[in-house]
């Protein structure tokens, strides 16, 4: 597409003097300029082409532009721009029709929120009023979202349901890589991490646990799949004690693991344990219109038949959301979007991350699913000693200048591409990480 460069200078200048970036100190950014993107490409105004490894913040699993979601949002802004939460709107039955479906057995409802976190703060929200306790138990080396202070700074009766600020307990997931329980194997890993959640339900009482909140596969902290059983151990230790599972669906779901959910995926949860409540966003509509939102089990749902529910947004199932959530399913539906993903993490994205191990030293492990890949880099394959900042500021830097949008975390580079990426792609990325990786090993 042909972009004119002297808005790209103008969108930097802008961006330097008036907008606040996230998680920054704002002196030092230098920030990429994006003036269009279509698939998983991103173009800037110099007519520069990007392949998107980064989906963004993992979240455009569709890919950018999708003609079928974009026409959606048009037609819905032409017919229906907003509504209040209290009316009902076609367009938001047929969203939360969708995601109960492809949640499967087990949910009735959908609560729609903004964004991921407050589709956290909700469902730990519904698991506390439903079991009348309060802590909530999640692991060290995960991320929930950015948000809890604001309903505790409102100043009218609805905070006094959700004074609730406190009783968050961390305890360690199983991560065979990185293992906190000297374990060798996954087998390990799974029964040693099962039994240390159980020590912690316990030495907390479990009179005072409302949920586990768990990430399915963890994201942001390094992508590392739980061992087969786990989760079915989670939730056998969930019905024991009286405790809401709640999945954190929002990175790992919608496609990225190469499933609906990563919970359903054979590999992960064999005999599909079944969570209580899912938080969902990001690859539920990839981002088009802010959405997330929480998928409710018929038990949870009934609590609230006669109960006030004591949450809301103003934008709670906005129609430009639900609209494009509808055509985003639809469309990942119509053209195999997610088994696409599955397909591309066993036939090229893994065999070609490993085969890129082999020949880098610093790779000290691959692992992932679907397109949701991480290399965790080391100084040393023995004593796996993270690589520093430094040498990951490097790589990005790499991979930028071989036209790869790269996704980094601490000594990680994760290979997070949309689900609709194609063969030749992951071979043209698969190029530009060996060349990335080979010019900073000079250095
Ligand atoms: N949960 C997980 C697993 C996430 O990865 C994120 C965002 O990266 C969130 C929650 C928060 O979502 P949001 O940034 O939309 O609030």
């Amino acid at each position: 597409p042909a972009h004119d460069p002297a808005d790209g200078v103008r969108a930097y200048e802008l961006d330097r003097q008036y907008v606040f970036h996230s998680w920054s100190a704002q002196g030092a950014l230098k920030p990429f300029v994006a003036a269009s993107a279509q698939g998983s490409y991103v173009y800037t105004y110099d007519g520069e082409t990007y392949l998107d490894f980064s989906s963004q913040l993992v979240n455009t699993n569709i890919g950018h532009s999708h003609p079928k979601v974009v026409a959606a949002i048009q037609q819905q802004a032409a017919q229906l721009a907003t509504v209040a939460p209290s009316h009902a709107a076609l367009v938001r039955g047929e969203a939360a029709k969708r995601i109960v479906e492809k949640a499967g057995p087990g949910f009735s409802q959908v609560f729609f929120t903004n964004g991921g976190a407050d589709a956290i703060e909700n469902a730990i929200r519904m698991a506390r009023l439903t079991t009348h306790k309060h802590k909530v138990l999640s692991t060290y080396r995960s991320y929930h979202g950015n948000t809890g202070a604001a309903i505790a700074a409102t100043g009218d009766w609805r905070r006094m349901p959700n004074e609730y600020a406190y009783g968050h307990v961390h305890f360690f997931g199983p991560f065979t890589y990185r293992s906190e329980f000297f374990s060798e194997t996954p087998e390990q890993e799974c029964a040693r991490a099962l039994r240390h959640l159980e020590r912690t339900i316990v030495a907390e009482g479990p009179g005072t646990i409302a949920a586990i909140l768990l990430e399915s596969v963890p994201g942001t902290a390094g992508i590392f799949a739980p061992p087969p059983g786990y989760l079915e151990g989670v939730r056998a230790l969930a019905d024991k004690y009286g405790i809401v599972w709640i999945a954190d669906e929002v990175m790992a779901g919608f496609g990225r693991t190469g499933d609906w959910f990563a919970w359903q995926n054979p590999t992960i949860n064999p005999n599909r344990a079944t969570p209580d409540l899912i938080a969902f966003a990001k690859g539920v509509n990839s981002g088009y219109v802010p959405v997330g939102g929480v998928v409710i089990s018929p038990t949870i749902a009934e609590a609230f038949a006669d109960k006030v529910f004591p949450g809301g947004l103003t934008y709670s199932g906005h129609p430009l959301a639900a609209a494009s959530i509808v055509a985003s399913i639809d469309a990942m539906t119509d053209e195999g979007i997610v088994e696409n993903a599955r397909m591309i993490g066993e036939q090229h994205l893994g065999p070609g991350l490993r085969a890129l191990a082999e020949k880098h030293e610093m790779i000290g492990d691959v692992r992932g699913l679907g397109v949701f890949w991480a290399l965790d880099l080391v100084t040393d394959r023995a004593t796996r000693e993270p690589v520093s900042v430094d040498v990951v500021n490097r790589l990005k830097a790499e991979l930028m200048a071989r036209k790869v949008l790269p996704f980094a975390a601490e000594n990680r580079i994760h290979v997070v591409p949309p689900c609709i990426v194609t063969p030749d792609q992951v071979a043209d990325a698969l190029q530009a990480y060996d060349g990335a990786f080979s010019a900073v090993a000079q250095k």
